[in-house]
């Protein structure tokens, strides 16, 4: 016993100093556009970096429409994390498990394998330094009844190919002996409940797959097939710029999609959807043969329990600074469909903001003062910049204007909040996109690539109320005109909204607008 004890000991003393020289270690948990972005553009010489992923590989989300009708092969639209990981010198460790919990107190993440039947424990837990959670978002059933039995969803590669079989078994069942022409129907009618950009893009890849190929192969029930878009607002698209969303609409008549707005549906069964229309209150009973679920992100239940833990249960979705790190918990950070960039009002700090412009204590701004913390301004509070744009301002000065369009040559306290009073008007949260989740992980993986240089160099700009300058600059979306990470033979469309539309059947999205 004794003897054990000692050799316990000095184990553990090994162990610490060890960790004293080592470098510093990243947790990365997910494997999607973010964690990947992060994974191929850190330096890993300096760090020891690992990732935790319920998924080896990486899924090329936009092309997963086209996946569920075969257009395109399942492998074609998958990276194995292995193989990004030996581009990188094989520095990175993968573990194949899901975390269960972020214990921030004692910095270590628990984690369970998801092989079935494995020998020895299931879970094990691993330190880290820094956490970056990139674990993307989870489906929102809403609590609707027998939304998680009867429906489908469209996340995940394996669920594209449970689409397509589904499909296929909709055709099989409706040409079986014995059948009324309402039961064939019913077997055919095939229901995406949510308008958004996937849901339409299915609707589109569905439909095109059943005209081009299917009613060949199934030639006696062609006239007996329907797709129905169920969407609760009123029109499809509505994130999107109004001509796309009128587009798709009319495109989708043509094509004899039936489109059903202002419709919730309010709990789903084996052969049929109850929905409620919202503008008579009425119940209708819609038979289907498949339904798929496309409506709603939620948060994943660990990341929320993650979220009570720093303070942040009250917030619907895990919320960073411009930094990306998560409010109310050092050392970890948050990139992707899994978190919001919290920015900050400027009337929030605008009594800093004009202290530390007004160098020479006066209580008054002058035009140059003002000039002078500009920059920094804009880089901290972007709305800033499309307030200008917005309102086609392009001299300070002009907002310096009294209420009667005098110009001024100072401003007081009330004067300079109610010159910024409407600038906060044009914040925006950024859009669930693979392009946000990608530059956030590059930007991340920038920053600690360049942590010992930036620390001595600061190089962002003066953060108001507290001391001195950032030491990074803040993170800031780029829209780039084309889906630079893509490349290769695939055209990708780009949509107002920055949705990259991949499928052949949603190319008119893109031609409708730009090319006519
Ligand atoms: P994800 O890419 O979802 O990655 C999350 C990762 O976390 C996954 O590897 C997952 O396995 C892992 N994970 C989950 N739980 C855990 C856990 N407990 N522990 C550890 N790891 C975990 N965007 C566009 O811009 N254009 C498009 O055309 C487009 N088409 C889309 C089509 C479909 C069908 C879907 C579903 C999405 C589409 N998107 C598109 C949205 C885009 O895919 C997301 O915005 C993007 O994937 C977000 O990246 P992420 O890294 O945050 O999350
Ligand atoms: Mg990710
Ligand atoms: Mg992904
Ligand atoms: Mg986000
Ligand atoms: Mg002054």
């Amino acid at each position: 016993m004794v003897y054990a004890e000692n050799v316990d000991n000095s184990q553990k003393v090994v162990e610490r100093s060890q960790s004293h020289s080592k470098k510093k270690k990243i947790v990365v948990l997910g494997t999607g556009w973010a964690g990947t972005s992060f994974l191929k553009d850190m330096d890993i010489s300096s760090y020891d970096v690992e990732v935790v992923s319920p998924r080896n590989y990486f899924a090329f989300t936009p092309l997963l429409p086209s996946v569920t009708c075969g257009t395109v092969e399942a492998r074609s639209v998958v990276e194995p994390v292995r193989n990004i990981i030996k581009k990188r010198n094989g520095e990175i460790q993968f573990w194949e498990a899901e975390c269960l919990k972020i214990d921030p107190e004692n910095h270590k993440v628990i984690c369970r394998s998801i092989v079935e039947n494995l020998v020895g424990e299931n879970d094990f837990s691993l330190e880290y330094d820094h956490l970056v959670v990139a674990v993307g978002a989870q489906v929102n059933t809403f609590d609707t009844p027998g939304v998680m039995e009867h429906c489908h969803f469209l996340k995940e590669v394996e669920d594209a190919q449970k689409i397509r079989r589904t499909v296929i078994d909709c055709f099989e069942k409706a040409v079986l002996p014995g059948l009324s022409e309402e039961e064939r129907r019913t077997d055919l009618h095939f229901v995406i409940v949510g308008g958004g950009p996937t849901g339409v893009e299915f609707a589109a890849e569905l439909h095109d797959f059943i005209h081009e190929d299917l009613v060949q192969l199934y030639p006696s029930v062609k006239d007996l097939v329907k797709i129905t878009v169920i969407q609760s607002g009123d029109h499809i698209l509505n994130t999107f710029d109004e001509r796309i969303s009128c587009f798709a609409e009319s495109k989708f008549q043509r094509d004899g999609i039936e489109v059903l707005t202002g419709c919730r549906v309010v709990s789903v069964s084996e052969h049929s959807v109850n929905m409620k229309v919202k503008s008579t209150g009425e119940y209708v009973i819609v038979p289907h043969g498949m339904v798929v679920w496309s409506t709603g992100v939620g948060t994943r239940p660990f990341v929320r329990d993650f979220m009570e833990q720093v303070g942040q249960g009250k917030r619907w979705i895990l919320a960073t600074d411009e930094w990306l790190r998560v409010k109310g918990c050092p050392d970890v950070y948050a990139i992707g469909d899994c978190a919001t960039v919290d920015q900050r009002k400027i009337m929030e700090d605008i009594l800093t903001i004009f202290e530390a412009a007004d160098t020479d204590h006066s209580g008054t701004l002058t035009i140059e003062e003002f000039q002078d913390v500009l920059e920094d301004i804009i880089i901290r509070y972007p709305q800033v910049e499309l307030y200008l744009k917005s309102k086609h301002l392009f001299e300070v000065t002009e907002l310096f204007k009294d209420s009667e369009g005098n110009e001024r040559e100072e401003v007081d306290i009330e004067g300079f909040k109610s010159a910024l009073s409407h600038v906060d008007s044009q914040m925006k949260s950024l859009p669930a996109t693979a392009q946000v989740a990608a530059q956030q992980g590059s930007y991340l993986a920038s920053c600690f690539n360049r942590w010992e240089k930036c620390n001595t160099n600061p190089e962002g700009p003066r953060v108001f109320g507290s001391a001195g300058r950032h030491a990074f600059l803040p993170f800031t979306y780029r829209h780039l005109g084309q889906f630079a990470p893509l490349g290769g033979s695939k055209a990708a469309a780009e949509l107002p909204g920055d949705w990259i539309s991949m499928g052949r059947s949603t190319q008119w999205l893109w031609y409708s607008v730009y090319a006519r």
